[in-house]
């Protein structure tokens, strides 16, 4: 275990509007040591304006990094947690912001990365986007949910300050014995490993007419909520692409009337 690094956690604003927000959450963000900000798509805007709700975060401004789409604010990512106001009735995968930032703690100290998604301040987060993220946090208000973006990270990151204290000054708890069984040389699968292996599987049960209608289906959604449990490893992505490369390919040759001979697991023939 490493120590707690708050750098290993970004900070990402999906298409944030406004400067003094933006501000805000730089401040915030200062405040509770955190430094990585991420602006995906940001409206036009006058970033020096950032400063007026900001004072001595210019060494932030500098290291703001500006992407086009949450896919690229997500690069490296191991987990990463979408902020939401709403509570959506499907399948979400969903944690309470302790629980979220208890387990982003942990995260960072096994040495990987973590990102928390916040959304426009008008709309928020999309479906598509919150199907990026491996699970959605709601932060616990009254019956009016909807926090002020700036305000809803200060929330985080401060919870995030607090459990990070408490978890240094507690005696190191008796770790819970996982049962291990990835190859020792494998790591574990980034979030933009991951969403390559929805997008293949996506495109194989395409090429076998999986999807019967032209009706939405939330196939998709569960598996992906399926691999976002499955703690996998780059060598179990690789390996499960590649078993959905040779079913298009299958497809593809059944069409063409070809049918390649059955080998079974153990190397022999099916007859
Ligand atoms: N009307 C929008 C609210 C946007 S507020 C909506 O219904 O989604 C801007 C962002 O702040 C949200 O996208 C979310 O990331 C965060 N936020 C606001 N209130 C929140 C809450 N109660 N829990 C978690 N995140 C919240």
């Amino acid at each position: 275990m490493i120590p707690y690094t708050p750098e290993r956690i970004r900070i990402v604003l999906v298409e944030p509007e406004n400067p003094i927000n933006v501000g805000t959450v730089m401040r915030a963000m200062k405040n509770m040591g955190f430094g990585e900000l991420y602006l995906v798509h940001p409206a036009e805007m006058d970033m020096q304006k950032t400063q007026i709700s900001a004072h001595r975060t210019d060494d932030m401004l500098q290291n703001l990094h500006i992407c086009d789409s949450l896919d690229e604010a997500l690069t490296g990512v191991h987990e990463s947690y979408g902020f939401s106001a709403r509570t959506r009735s499907e399948t979400w995968a969903t944690l309470d912001m302790e629980s979220a930032v208890g387990r982003a703690i942990d995260i960072v100290r096994n040495d990987q990365q973590v990102a928390y998604v916040f959304g426009r301040e008008r709309t928020g987060l999309t479906n598509d986007e919150l199907l990026r993220c491996t699970c959605r946090v709601h932060i616990e208000t009254s019956s009016y949910s909807s926090l002020n973006l700036a305000q809803a990270v200060l929330l985080a990151v401060y919870a995030t300050f607090r459990q990070s204290k408490s978890a240094e000054d507690a005696p190191a708890p008796r770790p819970v014995a996982q049962i291990d069984n990835h190859l020792p040389t494998s790591v574990p699968a980034t979030i933009d490993a991951q969403r390559r292996l929805v997008e293949r599987i996506e495109s194989m049960l395409v090429d076998i007419s999986y999807f019967k209608s032209q009706a939405p289906n939330s196939a998709m959604h569960r598996i992906q909520n399926i691999l976002m449990r499955a703690d996998l490893h780059d060598d179990e992505i690789q390996l499960l692409m590649g078993i959905c490369a040779e079913v298009s390919n299958y497809a593809r040759l059944i069409e063409r009337g070809i049918r390649p001979p059955k080998i079974q697991a153990n190397g022999k023939l099916k007859t």
